[in-house]
């Protein structure tokens, strides 16, 4: 018949087996790792104890106390990782970790066979007070030796947590009480077993180790610092449009989001280590197109150098898609430099253009001709016909006069139904040609409206600027006007040559 004392050890270790597969199940960051060791070193404490106190011999008590064995020497060393971890200290290296377990895993062993064991335990009684039994060991010098390395490592997780507590928000604070509590309820029950000493007393450290996980689990999964929020970081990242990538100093691939695959598929046939060719190219700032899926999408590079204790240890290159913000840009640009009704450059556009490709070193050398095309009576277009055919024969008139012209040639709507073409490297005779060309184009142009067909003529006036010369826009568009003017004066559908000939029907 199990007694109340056994029962209660029982549940205790019951509990240890419930909070080690929760703690394996909701092992989710990397910072829970260490808790997992711990888990499964307070179950090996609390079953041993168990099996301790429910053994009828000797030995079978003191394989209790092996099992025991197998557990608390690690226990203290795990949770200092994990402390470390939580606060996100830099994991120790390899020979760290030697230095740091080489006494536990000693004890470890020793406490496993004779002789050994009389390193830990100078003799070893059993008792049984008709209630539980009980195996007591009269310490050995690596008893002592194992709590004050204990006492060591408690001492540095409670200064860590201490030193946290004071800046951090309110549920960091509440997260570090808890830790505290973890550490320091084994602490105390550890030191008041000590103290009072009386064999066939049940030993509640099992217990209070329990509890400490039962804290540490609270303090992982109710606060969720640990799991939700690198699982947050990581699943924002990963659903992020911004493509992600985390390579070594020497741009060896380490990591990247889904965004990332997709805009250098080489990246999923990458392993780690293996040195990012494609990625390697694009620097800080730069900004790149790239064709997805048929589609042109454009990117910033910013690259972010990670800093570990002042130690540059890899490099962040994120590609942020800039493809909104350009389509935008685009469109503005479109919208503060082209007419919305001709599409040809707007009368401020023109002037900053023409006036740009006049004033550069190599314009001096090469001749200049302007053209300022009026419609004639146009004003009787809209009168006859309504504004918005008269709108339909200005589009159709100013494509026509864009079309009539090389790419280099600058179109621009001077104001109503004015436009203006500056042509580069020309003769005054070419020019004059070309005008008269153009004349002829829109004289026998028939425009369709409604069910109307329009049909209408143009006056030419031009400047010609020689090679050699300065070539002063302003001269240009007021010696194109006045013989615009002349053009008009002389009857119309006519081109003239500022202070040279005309070409007429
Ligand atoms: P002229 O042969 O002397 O040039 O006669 P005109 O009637 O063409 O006279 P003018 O060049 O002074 O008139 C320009 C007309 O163009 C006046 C205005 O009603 C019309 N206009 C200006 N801008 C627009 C526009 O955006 N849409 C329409 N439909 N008409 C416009
Ligand atoms: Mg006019
Ligand atoms: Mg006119």
């Amino acid at each position: 018949m199990l007694n109340i004392f056994v029962w209660f050890m029982l549940i205790a270790t019951m509990a240890c087996v419930m909070l080690l597969v929760y703690a394996v199940a909701s092992h989710s960051s990397e910072r829970s790792f260490f808790l997992i060791f711990a888990s499964i070193c307070t179950f090996l404490y609390t079953a041993g104890y168990l099996l301790e106190i429910i053994s009828p011999t000797l030995e079978a008590s003191f394989m209790g106390v092996r099992v025991q064995k197998m557990g608390t020497p690690l226990l203290v060393v795990f949770n200092y990782l994990f402390m470390r971890d939580v606060y996100g200290e830099k994991r120790f290296g390899a020979s760290r970790y030697c230095l740091l377990f080489a006494l536990p895993v000693f004890n470890l062993f020793t406490a496993q066979a004779f002789p050994f064991v009389r390193l830990h335990y100078i003799s070893i009684e059993y008792f049984y007070n008709g209630y539980f039994a009980n195996c007591q060991g009269y310490p050995g010098p690596m008893s002592y030796v194992a709590t004050a390395y204990n006492f060591l490592l408690v001492f540095f997780s409670v200064r860590r947590i201490l030193k946290h507590l004071k800046g951090g928000s309110r549920l960091q604070r509440r997260q570090g009480f808890c830790l505290l509590a973890s550490i320091l309820i084994p602490l105390i029950v550890n030191i008041y077993h000590t103290i009072s000493y009386n064999y066939l007393r049940p030993d509640v450290n099992p217990f209070a180790v329990s509890v400490s996980l039962a804290l540490l689990l609270y303090s992982v999964r109710n606060q969720n610092l640990l799991n939700v929020v690198p699982l947050a970081r990581a699943q924002v990242i990963e659903s992020m449009a911004d493509a992600f990538i985390v390579c070594g100093r020497d741009f060896s691939f380490l990591d990247a989001n889904q965004a990332a695959k997709e805009l250098f598929p080489e990246l999923s046939a990458l392993i780690p280590g293996e040195i990012m060719e494609q990625v390697k190219q694009f620097e800080d700032h730069n900004e790149l197109c790239l064709q997805i899926n048929g589609e042109m999408r454009f990117y910033k590079v910013t690259q972010t150098h990670i800093r570990q204790s002042s130690k540059d240890s890899g490099i962040c290159i994120v590609f942020h898609d800039i493809t909104d913000k350009e389509t935008q840009l685009k469109s503005l640009y479109g919208k503060a430099t082209f007419d919305p009704l001709m599409h040809i450059y707007n009368r401020a556009a023109f002037f900053d253009i023409a006036g740009l490709k006049l004033n550069t070193d190599d314009a001096i050398e090469q001749p200049y001709g302007l053209l300022m095309i009026d419609l004639d009576h146009f004003k009787m277009v809209n009168d006859t016909y309504g504004h918005p055919c008269g709108d339909i024969v200005l589009e159709t008139i100013a494509s026509k006069v864009r079309n009539h012209f090389s790419k280099e040639d600058i179109v621009g709507r001077y104001g109503g139904e004015e436009i203006v073409v500056l042509l580069e490297n020309i003769s005054a005779r070419q020019m004059l040609d070309t005008a008269e060309k153009l004349r002829a184009v829109i004289e026998n142009k028939t425009i369709y409206c409604h069910e109307n067909t329009i049909g209408l003529t143009a006056s030419i006036g031009m400047a010609h600027s020689p090679a050699g010369s300065i070539h002063s826009l302003e001269d240009m568009i007021l010696q194109a006007d006045l013989a615009l003017y002349e053009a008009k004066n002389g009857g119309r559908n006519r081109a003239c040559l500022y202070g040279g000939s005309e070409s007429t029907v």
